[in-house]
């Protein structure tokens, strides 16, 4: 393998044309997009539409004129299909924190409710979930749900003998994020189910990353991110999925005004809206929510079978080509070479893990760095190309041999 059959593949690459439809910079090759998505070129027209023709013509009537009420939903309805759901079951929202929120509190409520499992008081999840899951998890039994318990396993063969008679719910990131390790959605869905618990997903790392299918393989609730691999923009608006089996017993106890049944009826007392709007809580980010569909626009012009075979080409290749060119230099792979246990990103352990990623970032690889001293690399199928990964790790292999590493570099405020 060389550069020239890695541009030969990106000859044949079906996605390849995909690219253009991405503002990247040149110099730059963008394996961060796992974190942080590239910009489509229509968010920027598509942003000075919002504010000019929406927002300064258009003023308060947008909210009916220009369709900003219904955007929670019609995006959530473009977005289902990304993840196996169906029509009028996802919302666009808030953040996935505070969507993870709603749905563990929703499921916890659903559990307490129920003749049978109503006395189970543990949530089940991993010690290596992301920080902010864990958190919200324990704010959550801390101030609502008292009595209640966050058990943290130590590893994804340890969870299904942790779920058991207790378990009220399985709180789980679908591939986590720093090893890249995907789930078994409908093994731990069906094995949870058999133990009487209700499972909780977060797909921030999987959603536009890896095909999905969570009414298939028995999800009970999943929420997700638009910013990272769907591209909606810095800061965007989340999703939260609940399976209309689950609707009717849906409440948060966000219940803010955008999930009353009649909002501009200004009762004062609360009514949950039929259907899925009753996970909204209050008014959204139009602006930035606006900019999710550029985005969501490109996925449509292909599958995500196709974006899941590249995907595992570029990730396939990129650790075959770290593991012969940078052969002999520390560097260990913590994500799984099987198919079916990994995301779309990669990582390497390396013992100057954060100086290997400085100076790799000094030369325009942008990945990023996750304690401990794991480099992270992320892959999006629409706009990486195979001479990208070459590339990539020829620069990596160059910063490794000179042991070039940006020692010096300061940890700012994000890493
Ligand atoms: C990125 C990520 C989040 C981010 O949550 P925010 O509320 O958008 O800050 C949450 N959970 C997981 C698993 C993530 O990877």
């Amino acid at each position: 393998m060389n550069r020239q059959d890695c541009i030969a593949l990106d000859a044949r690459d079906p996605l390849a044309p995909l690219r253009a439809h991405f503002d990247l910079p040149e110099g730059v090759i963008y394996l961060d997009g796992n974190s942080l998505g590239a910009a489509p070129r229509a968010a920027q027209a598509r942003a000075a539409q919002v504010i000019r023709a929406e927002w300064s013509e258009g003023l308060i009537r947008s909210w009916n004129t220009a369709g900003w009420f219904d955007l929670p939903r019609r995006l959530g309805d473009r977005i289902a299909p990304l993840i196996g759901a169906g029509a009028g079951e996802v919302v666009v929202t808030d953040t996935t924190s505070i969507n993870l929120f709603k749905a563990l509190a929703a499921a916890v409520a659903v559990q307490a409710r129920h003749p049978r499992n109503g006395g189970r008081r543990v949530i089940v999840t991993e010690r290596g979930n992301f920080p902010t899951d864990l958190y919200i998890a324990q704010g959550l039994s801390a101030w609502l749900a008292r009595g209640y318990t966050v058990k943290m396993v130590d590893s994804a063969a340890a969870l299904p003998q942790a779920i058991d008679d207790d378990t009220a719910v399985v709180m789980l990131t679908h591939v986590n994020y720093r090893t890249g390790y995907q789930h078994d959605m409908a093994a731990l869905s069906a094995h949870a189910h058999e133990r009487g618990a209700l499972t909780v997903w977060d797909l921030a790392h999987s959603a536009g990353a890896v095909p999905l299918a969570v009414d298939r393989d028995g999800a009970d609730f999943a929420v997700g991110c638009t910013y990272k691999y769907l591209n909606g923009g810095p800061g965007a608006p989340a999703f939260i999925w609940v399976p209309r089996r689950h609707q009717v017993g849906f409440a948060t106890p966000l219940s803010g005004w955008w999930g009353h049944v009649a909002p501009f009826a200004m009762a004062p007392e609360f009514a949950p809206a039929d259907g899925i709007a009753r996970a909204l809580c209050g008014t959204q980010p139009i602006v930035s929510m606006a900019l999710v569909e550029t985005g969501l626009d490109v996925y449509a012009l292909t599958t995500m079978a196709a974006v899941r075979a590249k995907s595992l080409a570029l990730t396939d290749l990129f650790i075959d080509l770290v593991e012969t060119r940078c052969a002999g230099h520390g560097l260990d792979l913590v994500t799984p070479r099987e198919h079916a246990r990994r995301g779309s990103h990669v990582s390497f352990a390396h013992p100057h893990g954060f100086g290997v990623m400085a100076a790799l970032i000094g030369r325009g690889v942008i990945g990023d760095y996750r304690e401990p001293a794991l480099l992270r690399f992320g892959f999006n199928a629409l706009y990486i190309s195979h001479a990208d990964v070459w590339d990539a790790v020829e620069i990596l292999r160059q910063i490794l041999e000179h042991e070039d590493y940006d020692v010096a570099a300061e940890r700012s405020a994000v890493t």
